[in-house]
């Protein structure tokens, strides 16, 4: 599991969810920030602190936000 940025993001990048991350896993992908689902380690400390509520674990995305699950992953599958 991990979690997951999704469309509320684009164009807001308020980037708290950077800088509490204790492994890093939160970077830059250009219209929003992405975590890699690789190096998440499920803590949760980046979900309360998006003003936007862009960030779900990958089991509580919601129907309409699904594809984000996969464009996570995709961009550090490149
Ligand atoms: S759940 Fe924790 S480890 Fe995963 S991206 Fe959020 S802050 Fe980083």
């Amino acid at each position: 599991m991990a979690f997951v940025i999704t469309s509320p993001c684009i164009d807001e990048k308020a980037a708290d969810c950077v800088e509490v991350c204790p492994v890093d896993a939160i970077h830059d992908a250009g219209e929003t920030f992405l975590i890699d689902p690789n190096t998440c380690i499920d803590c949760g400390a980046c979900e309360p602190v998006c003003p936007v509520a862009a960030i779900f674990q990958d089991d509580f995305v919601p129907d309409t936000e699904q594809k984000w699950i996969q464009i996570n992953k995709d961009f550090y599958n490149k």
